[in-house]
């Protein structure tokens, strides 16, 4: 009995092991799978690939293969993205219209790409503390104004007494000290939060006194609430740019709301991607470069319209007018709603 059991244990331990790896005995391709049709969905294989649903011919059952499919898509996304982000900033109306034309598998989708820049914008300005992190740069920063405003005062003072010593004239001195004093006075209100608390007293609606008040007294507490609603409602930029890509191309039919969506989706990632570049030369103590950057986002979208498309100077000039226009008042907006429903939230 015991000797058929053993049998019996080598036979299904035999057919066990070739089920999950056929090739079981053979060393060199240990873990391999070799198949003739798709192990995913069955299609008779011709070539490495499936011809329906594009899965790999062979998979590897083996620990390298769980961290290769992991990677992999990695490595697809990184390969991908330093061939889109150049030619996004260089050369955004080529890549729209190739994009659009069919080259997909190329570049980095829109959304991918946009959901990855919500992504790193909110992770660099949070590091840096430039979208008022928890405050504390701010007020850090308002902290050393004073120190450095007290520390003129004092000297401007001890300027004024000799002066008055030598009997010269000190109402020069004496508006500079006026001057000084204020500014003070004004960081300090800023750094108390009572310069706000005019607002939350007297003309602000009854009903919104309470956010106001809430925000004032937990400023990290809705900085981050703010923060929050603006990550999660991003999106909704993209819905909200595509009709307003109608009003610019009303007799333009062969451009359709898929290549707007492409277009809006690409331009406001670049834009995002712009916010993370100034968040970093915030950081790295060089705003005045950070500063430079208003100046990219016409020169971009006069380009990305022009190339995408096809236009003259003159109308990518006028669109890019309209364009700019219209974004400024949708972040506008946008900024508003996202702090609305930060503070009530
Ligand atoms: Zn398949």
């Amino acid at each position: 009995m015991g000797e058929f059991e053993a049998i019996g244990d080598a036979v299904t331990g035999g057919l066990l092991a070739r089920a999950v790896e056929p090739d079981a005995g053979d060393a060199s391709s240990r873990g391999h799978t070799h198949e003739q049709s798709c192990l995913n969905c069955g299609t008779p294989l011709i070539g490495p690939f499936c011809s329906t649903c594009g899965q790999k011919a062979h998979v590897h059952r083996s620990v390298r293969a769980f961290f290769q499919d992991f990677l992999q898509n990695l490595f697809n996304f990184e390969g991908k993205i330093w061939r889109t982000l150049p030619m996004l900033a260089w050369h955004p109306g080529e890549m729209t219209r190739r994009y659009i034309a069919g080259e997909r598998a190329r570049f980095i989708s829109p959304i991918a790409l946009y959901l990855f820049t919500v992504f790193a914008m909110f992770a660099v300005l949070n590091l840096t503390g430039t979208f008022g992190g928890h405050g504390k740069n701010f007020r850090d920063g308002l902290r050393t104004d004073i120190a450095e405003s007290q520390a003129k005062l004092t000297k401007l003072q001890a300027d004024r007494a000799a002066a008055a010593a030598a009997g010269k004239d000190v109402a020069e001195i004496d508006r500079k000290i006026a001057n000084r004093k204020e500014d003070i006075a004004d960081n300090e209100k800023v750094l108390t939060g009572h310069a706000f608390s005019g607002t939350a007293d007297d003309e602000t609606p009854s009903w919104i006194r309470p956010f106001v008040e809430n925000a004032l007294n937990n400023p990290d507490v809705t900085s981050m609430k703010v923060q929050d609603a603006a990550s999660k409602y991003s999106w909704l930029l993209i819905p909200f740019s595509v009709p307003f890509m109608w009003l610019l191309f009303p007799f333009r039919r062969r451009y359709n709301t898929y290549d707007h969506t492409v277009f809006v989706t690409y331009s406001l990632s670049f834009m995002m991607l712009l916010v993370v570049a100034g968040g970093l030369l915030v950081a790295a103590g060089m705003p005045g470069m950070a500063s430079l950057l208003f100046f990219v986002p016409p020169v971009h979208m006069y380009r990305h319209l022009k190339q995408t498309y096809q236009l003259g100077r003159f109308s990518a000039v006028m669109r890019t007018m309209a364009l700019l226009t219209f974004a400024f008042i949708a972040a506008g907006l946008f900024l508003a709603a996202a702090v609305a429903i930060g503070a009530i939230a």
